[in-house]
Protein backbone atom coordinates (compact mmCIF):
# COMPACT_ATOMS: atom_id res chain seq x y z
CA UNK A 1 0.00 0.00 0.00
CA UNK A 2 1.25 3.79 -0.97
CA UNK A 3 3.43 5.21 1.81
CA UNK A 4 4.24 1.61 3.50
CA UNK A 5 7.79 0.50 4.57
CA UNK A 6 8.88 -3.00 4.00
CA UNK A 7 12.29 -4.80 5.14
CA UNK A 8 13.36 -5.84 1.50
CA UNK A 9 11.73 -5.02 -2.10
CA UNK A 10 12.80 -7.39 -4.70
CA UNK A 11 12.28 -5.76 -8.55
CA UNK A 12 11.26 -8.61 -10.65
CA UNK A 13 10.59 -11.82 -10.47
CA UNK A 14 12.60 -13.84 -12.49
CA UNK A 15 15.88 -15.68 -11.55
CA UNK A 16 17.57 -13.20 -9.49
CA UNK A 17 14.46 -12.36 -8.15
CA UNK A 18 13.01 -16.01 -7.17
CA UNK A 19 16.67 -16.39 -5.55
CA UNK A 20 16.92 -12.93 -3.42
CA UNK A 21 13.20 -13.95 -2.07
CA UNK A 22 13.81 -17.76 -1.25
CA UNK A 23 17.09 -16.91 0.75
CA UNK A 24 15.52 -13.54 2.44
CA UNK A 25 12.09 -15.14 3.09
CA UNK A 26 14.02 -18.19 4.50
CA UNK A 27 16.17 -16.32 6.66
CA UNK A 28 13.11 -14.38 8.57
CA UNK A 29 12.78 -11.74 6.59
CA UNK A 30 9.57 -10.33 4.99
CA UNK A 31 9.82 -9.68 1.54
CA UNK A 32 8.51 -8.19 -1.25
CA UNK A 33 8.18 -8.70 -4.74
CA UNK A 34 6.78 -5.88 -7.27
CA UNK A 35 6.53 -7.51 -10.44
CA UNK A 36 5.38 -5.27 -13.47
CA UNK A 37 3.45 -8.55 -15.43
CA UNK A 38 0.94 -10.68 -14.25
CA UNK A 39 0.08 -13.98 -12.37
CA UNK A 40 -0.20 -16.82 -15.03
CA UNK A 41 -2.35 -19.10 -12.58
CA UNK A 42 -5.89 -18.12 -13.74
CA UNK A 43 -7.06 -20.06 -16.95
CA UNK A 44 -9.00 -18.03 -19.84
CA UNK A 45 -12.40 -18.67 -21.69
CA UNK A 46 -10.38 -21.64 -23.26
CA UNK A 47 -9.29 -23.31 -20.04
CA UNK A 48 -5.69 -23.01 -20.68
CA UNK A 49 -3.30 -20.11 -18.88
CA UNK A 50 -1.46 -19.77 -21.91
CA UNK A 51 -1.85 -19.84 -25.36
CA UNK A 52 0.27 -22.12 -27.89
CA UNK A 53 2.35 -20.86 -30.59
CA UNK A 54 0.20 -22.09 -33.50
CA UNK A 55 -2.73 -19.96 -32.49
CA UNK A 56 -1.64 -16.89 -29.96
CA UNK A 57 -3.86 -14.49 -28.64
CA UNK A 58 -3.72 -11.57 -26.50
CA UNK A 59 -2.15 -13.72 -23.98
CA UNK A 60 0.92 -14.43 -25.82
CA UNK A 61 2.64 -10.63 -26.18
CA UNK A 62 3.50 -8.00 -24.07
CA UNK A 63 1.73 -4.49 -25.01
CA UNK A 64 1.58 -4.89 -28.78
CA UNK A 65 -1.49 -5.43 -31.28
CA UNK A 66 0.70 -7.94 -33.31
CA UNK A 67 2.64 -11.06 -31.90
CA UNK A 68 6.44 -10.45 -33.17
CA UNK A 69 7.19 -14.51 -33.23
CA UNK A 70 11.22 -15.32 -33.63
CA UNK A 71 10.90 -16.80 -36.78
CA UNK A 72 9.03 -14.18 -38.30
CA UNK A 73 8.43 -15.71 -41.89
CA UNK A 74 8.16 -18.80 -43.96
CA UNK A 75 8.53 -19.45 -47.50
CA UNK A 76 7.51 -15.67 -48.47
CA UNK A 77 4.86 -15.26 -45.71
CA UNK A 78 4.71 -12.94 -42.45
CA UNK A 79 3.31 -15.66 -40.06
CA UNK A 80 2.30 -12.39 -36.91
CA UNK A 81 -1.19 -12.00 -36.27
CA UNK A 82 -2.75 -9.15 -35.57
CA UNK A 83 -3.86 -9.25 -31.08
CA UNK A 84 -5.12 -7.28 -28.66
CA UNK A 85 -3.26 -5.05 -26.63
CA UNK A 86 -2.45 -7.48 -23.32
CA UNK A 87 0.42 -7.76 -20.50
CA UNK A 88 0.97 -10.61 -22.80
CA UNK A 89 3.82 -13.44 -21.39
CA UNK A 90 6.32 -12.75 -24.07
CA UNK A 91 8.09 -9.14 -24.98
CA UNK A 92 10.03 -8.37 -27.60
CA UNK A 93 12.03 -4.83 -26.86
CA UNK A 94 12.86 -2.97 -29.40
CA UNK A 95 16.29 -0.93 -29.87
CA UNK A 96 17.98 0.50 -32.50
CA UNK A 97 20.00 -2.13 -33.43
CA UNK A 98 18.68 -5.53 -32.05
CA UNK A 99 15.62 -6.65 -30.34
CA UNK A 100 15.39 -8.60 -26.80
CA UNK A 101 13.06 -10.96 -26.24
CA UNK A 102 12.40 -11.30 -22.38
CA UNK A 103 9.59 -13.00 -20.38
CA UNK A 104 6.65 -10.64 -18.19
CA UNK A 105 4.99 -11.94 -15.37
CA UNK A 106 5.34 -13.82 -11.74
CA UNK A 107 8.44 -16.04 -13.48
CA UNK A 108 9.85 -13.87 -15.13
CA UNK A 109 12.14 -15.53 -18.54
CA UNK A 110 11.24 -18.72 -16.88
CA UNK A 111 7.57 -18.77 -17.89
CA UNK A 112 9.12 -18.44 -21.88
CA UNK A 113 12.28 -20.26 -22.34
CA UNK A 114 13.13 -23.65 -23.58
CA UNK A 115 14.03 -24.48 -19.89
CA UNK A 116 17.39 -25.80 -21.18
CA UNK A 117 19.77 -26.15 -18.19
CA UNK A 118 23.36 -26.03 -18.79
CA UNK A 119 26.27 -25.49 -16.39
CA UNK A 120 28.66 -23.17 -18.11
CA UNK A 121 32.11 -24.80 -18.70
CA UNK A 122 34.34 -24.21 -15.74
CA UNK A 123 37.47 -22.34 -17.86
CA UNK A 124 35.37 -19.87 -19.46
CA UNK A 125 33.35 -18.99 -15.91
CA UNK A 126 36.53 -18.47 -15.00
CA UNK A 127 37.72 -16.52 -18.13
CA UNK A 128 35.01 -14.06 -17.44
CA UNK A 129 34.52 -13.44 -13.70
CA UNK A 130 38.32 -14.02 -12.51
CA UNK A 131 37.74 -12.60 -9.15
CA UNK A 132 34.92 -15.55 -8.43
CA UNK A 133 35.68 -18.39 -6.41
CA UNK A 134 35.19 -21.17 -9.17
CA UNK A 135 35.95 -23.96 -6.64
CA UNK A 136 33.14 -22.36 -4.34
CA UNK A 137 30.50 -22.19 -7.56
CA UNK A 138 31.22 -25.73 -9.01
CA UNK A 139 31.01 -27.46 -5.87
CA UNK A 140 28.16 -25.74 -4.19
CA UNK A 141 26.40 -23.15 -6.14
CA UNK A 142 25.89 -24.50 -9.20
CA UNK A 143 24.53 -27.66 -7.74
CA UNK A 144 22.46 -26.17 -5.50
CA UNK A 145 20.55 -23.79 -8.76
CA UNK A 146 20.18 -27.43 -10.34
CA UNK A 147 18.92 -29.16 -7.84
CA UNK A 148 16.32 -26.31 -6.42
CA UNK A 149 15.58 -25.43 -9.60
CA UNK A 150 14.54 -29.00 -10.80
CA UNK A 151 16.59 -29.75 -13.47
CA UNK A 152 16.41 -33.08 -15.26
CA UNK A 153 17.99 -35.60 -17.80
CA UNK A 154 16.31 -37.04 -20.99
CA UNK A 155 15.46 -40.62 -21.03
CA UNK A 156 18.22 -41.59 -23.64
CA UNK A 157 16.54 -44.48 -24.86
CA UNK A 158 13.24 -42.54 -25.13
CA UNK A 159 14.99 -40.07 -26.93
CA UNK A 160 16.19 -42.37 -29.61
CA UNK A 161 13.26 -43.91 -30.19
CA UNK A 162 10.75 -41.39 -30.07
CA UNK A 163 9.30 -39.74 -33.08
CA UNK A 164 9.11 -36.18 -30.82
CA UNK A 165 12.77 -35.70 -31.52
CA UNK A 166 13.45 -36.74 -34.76
CA UNK A 167 14.72 -33.10 -35.69
CA UNK A 168 17.35 -33.59 -32.63
CA UNK A 169 17.98 -36.64 -34.41
CA UNK A 170 19.03 -35.51 -37.58
CA UNK A 171 20.43 -32.88 -35.85
CA UNK A 172 22.87 -35.14 -34.61
CA UNK A 173 23.83 -37.01 -37.29
CA UNK A 174 24.28 -34.24 -39.60
CA UNK A 175 26.80 -32.88 -37.38
CA UNK A 176 28.65 -36.13 -36.26
CA UNK A 177 29.01 -36.46 -40.12
CA UNK A 178 31.04 -33.39 -40.34
CA UNK A 179 33.08 -34.39 -37.26
CA UNK A 180 31.08 -31.96 -34.94
CA UNK A 181 30.49 -33.45 -30.99
CA UNK A 182 27.03 -33.13 -29.27
CA UNK A 183 26.05 -33.28 -26.11
CA UNK A 184 22.52 -34.15 -24.26
CA UNK A 185 21.53 -30.45 -22.80
CA UNK A 186 19.21 -31.06 -19.10
CA UNK A 187 16.31 -29.00 -18.96
CA UNK A 188 13.65 -28.49 -16.43
CA UNK A 189 10.82 -29.31 -18.28
CA UNK A 190 9.96 -32.75 -16.34
CA UNK A 191 10.77 -35.34 -18.93
CA UNK A 192 8.74 -38.14 -17.63
CA UNK A 193 5.89 -35.97 -17.76
CA UNK A 194 6.80 -35.63 -21.64
CA UNK A 195 6.88 -39.14 -21.98
CA UNK A 196 3.42 -39.48 -20.77
CA UNK A 197 2.06 -36.74 -23.23
CA UNK A 198 3.53 -39.07 -25.95
CA UNK A 199 1.58 -41.93 -24.39
CA UNK A 200 -1.31 -39.38 -24.46
CA UNK A 201 -2.11 -40.09 -20.50
CA UNK A 202 -0.76 -36.39 -19.80
CA UNK A 203 -1.76 -33.02 -20.82
CA UNK A 204 -0.10 -32.02 -23.47
CA UNK A 205 1.87 -29.06 -23.43
CA UNK A 206 5.91 -29.59 -24.83
CA UNK A 207 4.38 -32.69 -27.36
CA UNK A 208 1.50 -29.78 -27.78
CA UNK A 209 3.29 -27.13 -29.08
CA UNK A 210 3.42 -24.80 -26.08
CA UNK A 211 6.78 -22.64 -24.99
CA UNK A 212 7.73 -19.45 -25.80
CA UNK A 213 4.16 -18.19 -24.88
CA UNK A 214 4.00 -20.48 -21.68
CA UNK A 215 3.16 -24.00 -21.13
CA UNK A 216 0.49 -25.03 -19.74
CA UNK A 217 1.88 -28.39 -17.90
CA UNK A 218 5.31 -29.97 -17.65
CA UNK A 219 7.80 -27.15 -17.04
CA UNK A 220 8.90 -26.24 -13.68
CA UNK A 221 8.78 -22.55 -13.85
CA UNK A 222 10.21 -20.35 -10.83
CA UNK A 223 6.40 -20.04 -9.70
CA UNK A 224 6.55 -23.87 -9.35
CA UNK A 225 9.88 -24.02 -7.69
CA UNK A 226 11.44 -20.98 -5.92
CA UNK A 227 8.79 -19.17 -5.78
CA UNK A 228 6.69 -21.96 -4.41
CA UNK A 229 8.90 -21.84 -1.55
CA UNK A 230 9.68 -18.53 -0.58
CA UNK A 231 5.39 -18.18 -0.53
CA UNK A 232 5.43 -21.44 1.99
CA UNK A 233 7.90 -19.35 4.38
CA UNK A 234 4.43 -17.21 4.72
CA UNK A 235 6.78 -14.32 4.34
CA UNK A 236 6.38 -13.62 0.48
CA UNK A 237 4.29 -10.85 -1.08
CA UNK A 238 4.26 -10.69 -4.57
CA UNK A 239 2.59 -7.26 -6.08
CA UNK A 240 1.83 -8.07 -9.70
CA UNK A 241 1.07 -5.30 -12.92
CA UNK A 242 3.39 -2.95 -10.80
CA UNK A 243 6.26 -1.48 -12.79
CA UNK A 244 8.90 0.61 -10.66
CA UNK A 245 9.86 3.66 -12.12
CA UNK A 246 12.46 4.92 -9.09
CA UNK A 247 14.63 3.99 -6.46
CA UNK A 248 16.00 6.83 -4.01
CA UNK A 249 17.36 7.37 -0.71
CA UNK A 250 14.18 8.43 1.60
CA UNK A 251 13.84 11.84 2.53
CA UNK A 252 13.59 10.25 5.89
CA UNK A 253 14.47 7.92 8.31
CA UNK A 254 16.99 5.85 6.02
CA UNK A 255 16.14 2.91 3.19
CA UNK A 256 14.91 4.16 -0.14
CA UNK A 257 11.78 5.16 -1.74
CA UNK A 258 10.64 3.25 -4.63
CA UNK A 259 8.19 4.69 -6.90
CA UNK A 260 6.18 2.31 -8.98
CA UNK A 261 3.07 2.61 -11.95
CA UNK A 262 0.37 0.22 -10.99
CA UNK A 263 -1.09 -0.21 -15.03
CA UNK A 264 -4.29 -2.20 -16.23
CA UNK A 265 -4.45 -5.39 -18.35
CA UNK A 266 -4.32 -2.84 -21.57
CA UNK A 267 -1.13 -1.63 -19.80
CA UNK A 268 -2.48 1.69 -18.89
CA UNK A 269 -1.17 3.37 -15.67
CA UNK A 270 -4.10 3.90 -13.45
CA UNK A 271 -2.12 4.69 -10.12
CA UNK A 272 1.34 5.60 -8.85
CA UNK A 273 2.30 4.86 -5.31
CA UNK A 274 5.65 4.46 -3.61
CA UNK A 275 6.76 2.61 -0.43
CA UNK A 276 9.78 2.96 1.90
CA UNK A 277 12.25 -0.22 1.52
CA UNK A 278 15.46 -0.90 4.02
CA UNK A 279 16.95 -2.97 1.26
CA UNK A 280 16.37 -3.00 -2.38
CA UNK A 281 16.89 -5.70 -4.57
CA UNK A 282 17.14 -5.19 -8.75
CA UNK A 283 16.02 -8.22 -10.32
CA UNK A 284 14.65 -6.90 -13.24
CA UNK A 285 15.98 -9.07 -15.74
CA UNK A 286 19.74 -7.46 -17.64
CA UNK A 287 17.43 -4.65 -19.71
CA UNK A 288 15.29 -3.83 -16.77
CA UNK A 289 18.00 -3.57 -14.24
CA UNK A 290 20.01 -1.67 -16.02
CA UNK A 291 17.68 1.05 -17.47
CA UNK A 292 16.62 1.77 -13.98
CA UNK A 293 19.92 2.11 -12.63
CA UNK A 294 21.03 4.02 -15.51
CA UNK A 295 18.09 6.30 -15.40
CA UNK A 296 18.38 6.80 -11.61
CA UNK A 297 22.26 8.19 -11.83
CA UNK A 298 21.36 10.50 -15.16
CA UNK A 299 18.20 11.80 -13.13
CA UNK A 300 20.51 12.50 -10.14
CA UNK A 301 18.34 10.10 -7.85
CA UNK A 302 21.72 7.40 -7.31
CA UNK A 303 24.00 10.03 -8.51
CA UNK A 304 27.11 8.20 -6.84
CA UNK A 305 26.29 4.97 -8.99
CA UNK A 306 29.30 4.07 -10.53
CA UNK A 307 30.35 4.80 -14.46
CA UNK A 308 30.58 0.99 -14.98
CA UNK A 309 26.54 0.90 -14.37
CA UNK A 310 25.62 0.50 -18.36
CA UNK A 311 28.20 -1.13 -19.53
CA UNK A 312 29.48 -4.48 -20.62
CA UNK A 313 25.93 -5.45 -22.18
CA UNK A 314 26.12 -8.38 -24.62
CA UNK A 315 23.76 -11.12 -26.49
CA UNK A 316 25.64 -14.45 -25.42
CA UNK A 317 26.84 -14.25 -29.33
CA UNK A 318 22.99 -15.38 -30.06
CA UNK A 319 22.65 -16.62 -34.04
CA UNK A 320 19.67 -18.06 -34.66
CA UNK A 321 19.34 -19.71 -38.41
CA UNK A 322 18.13 -22.39 -40.43
CA UNK A 323 19.28 -25.00 -42.66
CA UNK A 324 17.31 -27.11 -45.65
CA UNK A 325 17.46 -30.53 -45.53
CA UNK A 326 16.82 -32.88 -47.96
CA UNK A 327 13.61 -35.05 -48.53
CA UNK A 328 15.50 -37.99 -46.88
CA UNK A 329 16.36 -36.18 -43.93
CA UNK A 330 12.50 -35.26 -42.62
CA UNK A 331 12.79 -33.76 -39.62
CA UNK A 332 9.52 -34.61 -38.44
CA UNK A 333 5.75 -33.18 -37.86
CA UNK A 334 5.74 -34.11 -34.25
CA UNK A 335 8.58 -32.23 -32.54
CA UNK A 336 8.65 -31.35 -28.79
CA UNK A 337 9.27 -27.85 -28.12
CA UNK A 338 11.75 -28.60 -25.65
CA UNK A 339 15.66 -28.79 -27.00
CA UNK A 340 17.38 -31.49 -25.39
CA UNK A 341 21.02 -31.62 -27.66
CA UNK A 342 23.33 -29.12 -28.71
CA UNK A 343 26.32 -28.91 -31.13
CA UNK A 344 29.56 -28.55 -29.04
CA UNK A 345 32.73 -26.92 -30.83
CA UNK A 346 33.11 -24.16 -28.22
CA UNK A 347 36.83 -25.46 -27.63
CA UNK A 348 37.63 -24.73 -31.28
CA UNK A 349 38.82 -21.23 -30.92
CA UNK A 350 38.20 -19.77 -34.41
CA UNK A 351 34.62 -21.58 -34.22
CA UNK A 352 33.56 -21.45 -30.86
CA UNK A 353 30.42 -22.03 -30.91
CA UNK A 354 27.70 -24.16 -28.95
CA UNK A 355 24.53 -24.85 -31.03
CA UNK A 356 21.18 -25.87 -29.59
CA UNK A 357 19.33 -27.56 -32.33
CA UNK A 358 16.09 -25.83 -32.07
CA UNK A 359 12.44 -27.28 -32.99
CA UNK A 360 10.34 -25.84 -35.74
CA UNK A 361 6.98 -26.83 -33.93
CA UNK A 362 4.88 -26.41 -37.18
CA UNK A 363 2.52 -28.98 -37.15
CA UNK A 364 4.02 -30.37 -40.73
CA UNK A 365 7.08 -31.73 -42.62
CA UNK A 366 9.56 -28.45 -43.13
CA UNK A 367 12.54 -30.39 -43.38
CA UNK A 368 13.90 -27.39 -41.42
CA UNK A 369 16.97 -27.96 -39.31
CA UNK A 370 16.60 -24.49 -36.79
CA UNK A 371 19.47 -23.41 -34.59
CA UNK A 372 20.38 -21.03 -31.75
CA UNK A 373 23.76 -20.95 -31.81
CA UNK A 374 25.61 -19.27 -28.99
CA UNK A 375 28.77 -17.93 -29.95
CA UNK A 376 32.01 -16.47 -28.37
CA UNK A 377 31.43 -12.92 -29.20
CA UNK A 378 33.30 -10.48 -27.13
CA UNK A 379 31.15 -7.66 -28.78
CA UNK A 380 29.57 -5.12 -25.93
CA UNK A 381 27.24 -2.36 -25.76
CA UNK A 382 26.50 0.43 -23.41
CA UNK A 383 23.06 1.66 -21.99
CA UNK A 384 22.49 5.46 -21.83
CA UNK A 385 19.82 7.40 -20.69
CA UNK A 386 18.69 9.90 -23.40
CA UNK A 387 17.43 13.24 -22.17
CA UNK A 388 15.84 13.84 -25.20
CA UNK A 389 13.42 10.99 -25.02
CA UNK A 390 13.72 10.50 -21.48
CA UNK A 391 14.52 6.65 -22.41
CA UNK A 392 17.23 4.73 -22.18
CA UNK A 393 19.43 3.48 -25.00
CA UNK A 394 21.16 0.51 -25.86
CA UNK A 395 24.14 0.98 -28.78
CA UNK A 396 24.75 -2.16 -29.81
CA UNK A 397 25.13 -2.31 -33.73
CA UNK A 398 23.72 -4.84 -36.24
CA UNK A 399 27.95 -5.06 -37.63
CA UNK A 400 28.60 -6.37 -33.75
CA UNK A 401 27.00 -9.66 -35.20
CA UNK A 402 29.61 -10.30 -37.68
CA UNK A 403 32.27 -12.17 -35.43
CA UNK A 404 29.22 -14.56 -34.38
CA UNK A 405 27.62 -15.02 -37.82
CA UNK A 406 31.75 -16.18 -38.91
CA UNK A 407 32.11 -18.70 -36.14
CA UNK A 408 28.68 -20.43 -37.14
CA UNK A 409 29.78 -20.38 -40.73
CA UNK A 410 32.44 -22.23 -39.73
CA UNK A 411 30.70 -24.89 -38.60
CA UNK A 412 27.60 -25.05 -40.70
CA UNK A 413 29.43 -24.20 -44.03
CA UNK A 414 30.99 -27.19 -43.57
CA UNK A 415 28.21 -29.54 -42.58
CA UNK A 416 25.89 -27.89 -45.77
CA UNK A 417 28.96 -28.79 -47.83
CA UNK A 418 29.13 -32.24 -46.45
CA UNK A 419 25.39 -33.07 -46.92
CA UNK A 420 24.73 -30.67 -50.14
CA UNK A 421 22.33 -28.55 -48.41
CA UNK A 422 21.65 -24.97 -48.23
CA UNK A 423 21.02 -22.36 -45.61
CA UNK A 424 16.84 -21.06 -45.28
CA UNK A 425 16.86 -17.46 -46.34
CA UNK A 426 12.96 -17.40 -45.84
CA UNK A 427 12.59 -17.87 -41.71
CA UNK A 428 13.39 -14.06 -40.43
CA UNK A 429 12.41 -11.89 -43.56
CA UNK A 430 13.10 -11.96 -47.42
CA UNK A 431 16.27 -13.84 -48.19
CA UNK A 432 17.58 -13.11 -44.84
CA UNK A 433 19.78 -15.89 -43.38
CA UNK A 434 20.43 -14.73 -40.16
CA UNK A 435 18.31 -14.40 -37.20
CA UNK A 436 20.89 -12.30 -35.54
CA UNK A 437 18.64 -9.26 -34.71
CA UNK A 438 17.27 -10.78 -31.93
CA UNK A 439 18.53 -12.22 -28.41
CA UNK A 440 16.96 -14.55 -25.81
CA UNK A 441 19.66 -13.59 -23.65
CA UNK A 442 20.67 -10.88 -22.79
CA UNK A 443 23.48 -10.21 -20.30
CA UNK A 444 25.39 -7.27 -18.49
CA UNK A 445 24.79 -3.83 -17.65
CA UNK A 446 25.77 -3.58 -14.36
CA UNK A 447 28.66 -6.83 -14.21
CA UNK A 448 29.62 -8.21 -11.05
CA UNK A 449 33.11 -6.82 -9.77
CA UNK A 450 32.88 -3.99 -12.10
CA UNK A 451 29.44 -1.99 -11.56
CA UNK A 452 28.83 -3.64 -7.84
CA UNK A 453 31.26 -4.77 -5.61
CA UNK A 454 32.05 -8.87 -5.57
CA UNK A 455 28.54 -10.03 -4.45
CA UNK A 456 26.05 -7.42 -6.13
CA UNK A 457 26.17 -4.57 -4.12
CA UNK A 458 26.09 -1.14 -5.37
CA UNK A 459 28.15 -0.04 -2.47
CA UNK A 460 27.28 3.45 -2.72
CA UNK A 461 24.24 2.53 -1.38
CA UNK A 462 24.02 0.50 1.29
CA UNK A 463 21.13 -1.51 0.78
CA UNK A 464 21.02 -1.52 -2.93
CA UNK A 465 21.65 -4.75 -4.58
CA UNK A 466 21.45 -6.43 -8.31
CA UNK A 467 20.94 -9.84 -8.37
CA UNK A 468 19.95 -10.67 -12.02
CA UNK A 469 21.23 -11.62 -15.58
CA UNK A 470 22.98 -8.17 -15.31
CA UNK A 471 26.01 -9.50 -13.69
CA UNK A 472 27.05 -11.18 -16.64
CA UNK A 473 29.13 -9.64 -18.36
CA UNK A 474 27.91 -9.90 -22.15
CA UNK A 475 28.28 -13.88 -22.99
CA UNK A 476 28.54 -17.25 -20.60
CA UNK A 477 29.05 -19.57 -23.58
CA UNK A 478 25.80 -21.63 -22.80
CA UNK A 479 22.09 -20.81 -21.99
CA UNK A 480 22.10 -18.31 -19.22
CA UNK A 481 19.72 -19.20 -16.51
CA UNK A 482 21.35 -21.74 -14.15
CA UNK A 483 24.47 -19.23 -14.24
CA UNK A 484 22.17 -16.63 -13.11
CA UNK A 485 20.56 -18.59 -10.61
CA UNK A 486 23.78 -20.30 -8.85
CA UNK A 487 25.50 -16.17 -8.61
CA UNK A 488 22.56 -15.18 -7.14
CA UNK A 489 22.51 -18.13 -4.68
CA UNK A 490 26.25 -17.21 -3.56
CA UNK A 491 25.58 -13.43 -3.75
CA UNK A 492 22.58 -14.02 -1.21
CA UNK A 493 24.39 -15.99 1.04
CA UNK A 494 27.15 -13.71 1.43
CA UNK A 495 24.81 -10.61 1.92
CA UNK A 496 22.54 -12.25 4.27
CA UNK A 497 25.62 -13.27 6.90
CA UNK A 498 27.40 -10.31 6.55
CA UNK A 499 24.47 -7.45 5.59
CA UNK A 500 21.61 -9.15 7.55
CA UNK A 501 22.99 -11.26 10.13
P1 LIG B 1 14.14 -12.19 -16.03
O1 LIG B 1 13.89 -13.64 -15.97
O2 LIG B 1 14.01 -11.50 -17.34
O3 LIG B 1 13.16 -11.51 -14.96
C1 LIG B 1 12.99 -10.14 -14.84
C2 LIG B 1 11.58 -9.85 -14.35
O4 LIG B 1 11.49 -8.48 -13.95
C3 LIG B 1 10.50 -10.05 -15.40
O5 LIG B 1 9.47 -10.86 -14.88
C4 LIG B 1 10.00 -8.63 -15.71
O6 LIG B 1 8.63 -8.58 -16.08
C5 LIG B 1 10.28 -7.91 -14.42
N1 LIG B 1 10.51 -6.46 -14.56
C6 LIG B 1 11.32 -5.85 -15.46
N2 LIG B 1 11.33 -4.52 -15.26
C7 LIG B 1 10.53 -4.28 -14.19
C8 LIG B 1 10.14 -3.10 -13.49
N3 LIG B 1 10.62 -1.89 -13.84
N4 LIG B 1 9.27 -3.21 -12.45
C9 LIG B 1 8.79 -4.44 -12.08
N5 LIG B 1 9.13 -5.59 -12.71
C10 LIG B 1 9.99 -5.51 -13.74
N6 LIG B 1 17.89 -19.42 -20.83
C11 LIG B 1 18.35 -20.64 -20.53
O7 LIG B 1 19.23 -20.79 -19.68
N7 LIG B 1 17.84 -21.74 -21.18
C12 LIG B 1 16.88 -21.65 -22.15
O8 LIG B 1 16.43 -22.67 -22.69
C13 LIG B 1 16.40 -20.36 -22.49
N8 LIG B 1 15.46 -20.18 -23.46
C14 LIG B 1 14.93 -18.94 -23.68
C15 LIG B 1 13.87 -18.80 -24.58
C16 LIG B 1 13.24 -17.56 -24.73
C17 LIG B 1 12.12 -17.42 -25.72
C18 LIG B 1 13.69 -16.44 -23.96
C19 LIG B 1 13.03 -15.10 -24.10
C20 LIG B 1 14.75 -16.58 -23.08
C21 LIG B 1 15.37 -17.82 -22.93
N9 LIG B 1 16.40 -17.99 -22.00
C22 LIG B 1 16.91 -19.24 -21.76
C23 LIG B 1 16.96 -16.86 -21.24
C24 LIG B 1 16.50 -16.82 -19.78
O9 LIG B 1 15.09 -16.92 -19.70
C25 LIG B 1 16.99 -15.49 -19.16
O10 LIG B 1 18.40 -15.48 -19.20
C26 LIG B 1 16.54 -15.33 -17.71
O11 LIG B 1 15.13 -15.33 -17.60
C27 LIG B 1 17.08 -14.04 -17.12
O12 LIG B 1 16.83 -14.03 -15.73
P2 LIG B 1 16.82 -12.68 -14.91
O13 LIG B 1 16.61 -13.02 -13.48
O14 LIG B 1 18.03 -11.91 -15.27
O15 LIG B 1 15.59 -11.83 -15.46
Amino acid sequence: AEGARVPALVIGSGYGGAVAALRLTRAGVDTHIVEMGRAWDTPGPDGKVFSGILSPDKRSTWLSDTTDQPVSNFMGFGINKKIDRYVGVLESEKFAGIKVYQGRGVGGGSLVNGGMAVTPKRDFFEQILPTIDADQMYSTYFPRANSTLGVNHIDEAWFESTPWYQFSRVGRKTAHRSGFATTFVPNVYDFEHMKREAAGTAQASALGAEVIYGNNAGKRSLDKTYLALAAATGRLTVTTLHRVTAVEPAATGGGYQVTMEQINEQGGVIATKSVTADRVFFAAGSVGTSKLLVTMKAQGKLPNLSSQVGEEWGNNGNIMFGRANHMWDSTGSKQSTIPAMGIDNWADPTASVFAEIAPLPAGLETYVSLYLAITNNPERARFRYNTATGKVDLDWRATQNQLGIDMTKRVFDKINKKEGTIYRTDLFGVYKTWGDHLTYHPLGGCVLGRATDDHGRLHEYPGLYVMDGALVPGNVGVNPFVTITALAERNMEAIIAADLG
